[in-house]
């Protein structure tokens, strides 16, 4: 296939819900993926559909996150009956948990300012006893948490894993190993090339990650997005203990716990260090001091797509017409408003107005990153 109506360019999970949403559509889509060897966000990250700490201080990212995590359910649903994989979506709520009363004061403000322009998305901040009934097993540190029922978590590789493969059903093509170097526009839509070929669409979206900046700039966007780097580890399977995920921790499906919740300023290393993974497994283990006898089996480091204020970035090129910019740091949270809000409006030409806010402008007098 070297042509298609529009080419999505990254396979992460920005990229692929897109895809899917375009394909869904009728629009005859194709996925070009830089592989293995790219920095991947969505290979790395903690699973957690997530509305409590978003857009705090911007009520579009607050409204968009929540209108994504309104439609989870029914995105879960039909990626399973579409492609017989089972993604482990649960929406039980979720914690924040505090080890100390400034986190719980601050938190507590935080989520009053967030209400504000939010009213919808419900919260409740527990004491310790509260907490307790809800959460068996915490350790004596633990001096309250944040509940919030609008939360919830999955597997998020399998998300991927069926997001690629639904696409595929629906008949859409992925090429990996594609690194896109050159998008240049022609009187009618665009060429886009890679090492080994050339492709031709009608619309182009640039949405691979920390690759877009310099993409989309062919294309007249700018989009400010930097590496910010989170650390993962992944105990041995345990005993089922903890029903709902906390904000850095949460046991899987299959019962191993993933700890995370670090963020490090450190470019594009996307290693681990010891000092870091202490830490997590510190506050892990005050949390619930039952987890110091866990074994770690797994670690990573994986790097997010940050913009400068940590909401998503949307854009539509005014000079290049057919070519779209996306990029978030809560690609799983979002998925559900890619495909469905995102996906339907690229289709007819346009952004959805729901992410009027959330475009590039707002960043004009930041230094590009
Ligand atoms: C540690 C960590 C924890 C996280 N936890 C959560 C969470 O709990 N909940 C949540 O909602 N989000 C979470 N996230 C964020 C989420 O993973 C990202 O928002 C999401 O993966 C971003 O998707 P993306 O497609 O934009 O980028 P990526 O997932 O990084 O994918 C980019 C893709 O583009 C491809 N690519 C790059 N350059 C090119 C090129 N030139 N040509 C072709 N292809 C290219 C790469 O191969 C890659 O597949 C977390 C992220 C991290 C790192």
């Amino acid at each position: 296939m070297t042509s298609a109506d529009a080419i999505v360019i990254g396979g992460g999970l920005v990229g692929a819900a897109i895809a899917f949403g375009l394909q869904r559509r009728g629009v005859r889509a194709l996925m070009l993926d830089e592989g293995d060897i790219a920095f991947r966000a969505a290979r790395g990250n903690f699973g957690l559909v997530w509305v409590q700490s978003k857009g705090v201080e911007m009520p579009p990212y607050a409204q968009w996150t929540w209108q994504s995590a309104q439609g989870w359910e029914q995105l879960a649903s039909e990626l399973t009956d579409l492609t017989g994989l089972r993604l482990d979506y649960r929406r039980p709520g979720g914690i924040e948990i505090f080890l100390s009363d400034d986190e719980m004061t601050e938190k507590a403000e935080r989520m009053e300012l967030l209400c504000r322009h939010a009213p919808h998305v419900d919260y409740r901040i527990l004491e310790r006893r509260a907490l307790g009934n809800m959460v068996p097993g915490l350790g004596p540190d633990v001096v309250g948490g944040c509940y919030s029922s609008t939360d919830g978590h999955v597997n998020p590789l399998a998300l991927l894993r069926a997001l690629h493969a639904g696409f595929q059903l629906l008949g859409g093509t992925i090429r990996s190993g594609e690194k896109v170097l050159e998008i240049q526009q022609r009187s009618h839509g665009f060429q886009v090339r890679t090492a080994s070929q050339s492709f031709d669409c009608e619309q182009v979206v640039v949405a691979c990650g920390l690759g877009t900046p310099a993409l989309a700039q062919q294309v007249g966007l700018q989009v400010p997005v930097r590496p910010q780097r989170g650390q993962n580890l992944i105990t041995e399977r345990m005993r089922p203990f903890l029903d709902l995920p906390l904000s850095g921790i949460r046991q899987t499906a299959e019962g191993s716990v993933q700890l995370g919740e670090s963020k490090e300023e450190v470019g594009f290393d996307d290693g681990t260090t010891a000092a870091c993974q202490a830490r997590i497994a510190s506050r892990a283990v005050q949390t619930f001091p039952h987890l110091r006898h866990a074994r770690i089996v797994r670690a990573w480091g994986a790097l997010r797509v940050m913009s400068p204020d940590g909401a998503p970035i949307y854009a539509r090129s005014e000079t290049c017409p057919g070519a779209y910019a996306a990029t978030c740091h809560s690609g799983v949270t979002l998925a559900a408003a890619h495909i469905q809000s995102l996906a339907a409006a690229i289709a007819k030409g346009g952004l959805p107005s729901e992410t009027s806010g959330l475009g590039p402008e707002r960043f004009e007098h930041v230094p590009s990153v």
